[in-house]
């Protein structure tokens, strides 16, 4: 192990205010950079499109008197006496360290050092719309990986992981009661958000191509008469969680297609995003397929570091129309206040550091691992599982999705359900993976199980399939 200690240069993020160009030499040429189509040539929806869309909450929610000034600070020559800022001369860090790893020679190390002034911006309170380096660095990002230029009409706000921003972007569109639409099955963490807000959620099928946007269609076709159309859909389009499943173009197409003649704006939860196994061009977002709709404005797309950088640092970041993204820092600004600016500093020191060049030599290895890590356990699948399971094998993400063989020779059906198989008899044999209940929204019995893959040593997988066989044939049998 080489170690260097490097002190990257911090000029910008002292510089906050300044400009928000990015250097052109990070930036590559986009997927969409052969289109005719920018945002300079797009038709954006106008901010008043977005007054049906936002909740009785979000319009009445009163801006923080403070917060809301804080930008105001930036101004030159401007003496401020506005802020509750503690005095960061008596905060008792002197500097705080880490090393980061190489992303193209892993045993490479950089030390990144905060101290003095740079050292007070991290231990400072800073503005909820996201400190300004980081957000400009992902910015360029959007760019590289969705063709959107900075321009009007979008932006991009940082939250405490995308599941912070997910709960705040319902809270901010959606009003009690309302009729939502949810991919089914639909990742766990969302379901408590719609229900309490006594949402009806309208599942949506989904199967090994992603969303089966022909029953989106049938829904909304057959919507009854006089009643209010759902506004958002909710969905995960690469390597979804929890079937492991990726939306194909087509889909994802048609989806967007819908989303205009139902007046209806997606939820683009994509933390598995860089979590895709294969070659690039990979399937273009909603955010970068909705450039080539006659008016572009209805995604909000949710990115996070988490599966690629750190879960427990909480960053994620949102980026869609402005006048949403207003109202989440709104409620930010009345609940949670900003993002820990210390974790802002880390991640865009790394990023900085590493340019987009190295976050994407990063993202390739995280990648890599996640599909060896599929392989194995496809193996592990196919000798112990054959006969009693069924699965797609994912082309993203971290899980698997399969579906519980539980008839038995007689022919005798065990209802159809992994709930009790899973629950307790593979706990029983020392397994624990999650019924899929869990992802159904409206409850129910199903076969499916998930399982993920993402920390289980090769040694384990063997053990683990085992004993998930040894359940079936038990529940079989009984
Ligand atoms: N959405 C999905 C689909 C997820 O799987 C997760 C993490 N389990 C999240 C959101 C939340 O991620 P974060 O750590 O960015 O809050």
């Amino acid at each position: 192990t080489t170690s260097s200690v490097r002190k990257v240069s911090c000029a910008s993020l002292l510089s906050q205010g300044q400009s928000a160009g990015i250097p052109t030499k990070w930036l590559k040429p986009s997927l969409m950079s052969n289109d005719s189509l920018s945002e300079s040539t797009i038709k954006r929806l106008p901010d008043e499109f977005y007054n049906h869309f936002l909740s009785d909450v979000a319009k009445n929610r009163m801006p923080s008197p403070i917060r809301s000034l804080l930008p105001l600070e930036r101004t030159p020559g401007v003496i401020s006496l506005l802020a509750g800022k503690p005095n960061a001369s008596m905060f008792p860090f002197t500097s705080l360290s880490f090393a980061t790893r190489s992303p193209t020679s892993p045993y490479q190390e950089t030390t990144i050092m905060l101290e003095d002034a740079e050292l007070q911006v991290a231990l400072q309170y800073s503005e909820t719309d996201g400190l300004k380096p980081l957000v400009d660095w992902l910015y360029g990002l959007q760019e590289l990986n969705h063709g959107r230029k900075i321009g009007e009409g979008w932006r991009i706000t940082p939250g405490c992981g995308s599941q912070d921003l997910i709960y705040k972007a319902v809270q901010c569109m959606v009003n009690s009661g309302d009729a939502v639409l949810v991919e089914s099955p639909v990742y766990g963490g969302v379901i408590p958000m719609f229900a309490s807000l006594h949402c009806e959620q309208i599942e949506v099928e989904t199967d090994a191509h992603g969303i089966c946007s022909s029953s989106l269609r049938k829904i909304l076709e057959e919507w009854p008469k006089g009643k209010p159309k759902p506004k958002v859909l909710y969905t995960v389009p690469y390597g979804c969680n929890p079937t492991g499943m990726t939306a194909t173009t087509d889909r994802r197409k048609e989806v967007l297609e819908l989303s205009r003649e139902h007046n209806f704006i997606i939820l683009e939860d994509d933390p598995y995003f860089y979590v895709y196994y294969g070659e690039s061009p990979r399937y273009p977002s909603y955010f970068q397929l909705e450039l080539k709709e006659p008016e572009v404005g209805r995604v909000v797309r949710f990115d996070s570091v988490s599966k690629i950088l750190s879960a427990g640092i909480r960053i994620g970041f949102a980026s869609g129309p402005t006048v949403i993204l207003n109202a989440i820092d709104q409620l930010t600004s009345t609940s949670n206040l900003q993002v820990p600016s210390l974790t802002q500093v880390m991640i865009y020191r790394l990023l900085s550091s590493w340019g987009y060049d190295g976050f994407a030599a990063h993202v390739k290895r995280v990648a890599e691992l996640y599909k060896a890590k599929r392989d194995v356990f496809e193996r592990g699948m196919r000798k112990h599982l054959t006969g009693l399971a069924e699965w797609d094998s994912p082309e993203a993400g971290m899980f698997f999705w399969f579906k519980l063989l539980l008839t038995d020779e007689a022919g005798l059906s065990h209802q159809g359900d992994s709930e009790d198989v899973i629950r307790t008899r593979a706990f029983e044999n020392g397994i624990l993976a999650v019924p899929g209940t869990a992802f159904i929204p409206n409850g129910g019995k199903t076969p499916y199980v998930r399982a993920s893959f993402s920390l289980i040593g090769e040694d384990e997988i063997d053990t683990a399939l085992q004993r998930i066989r040894d359940a079936i044939l038990q529940e079989r049998a009984a």
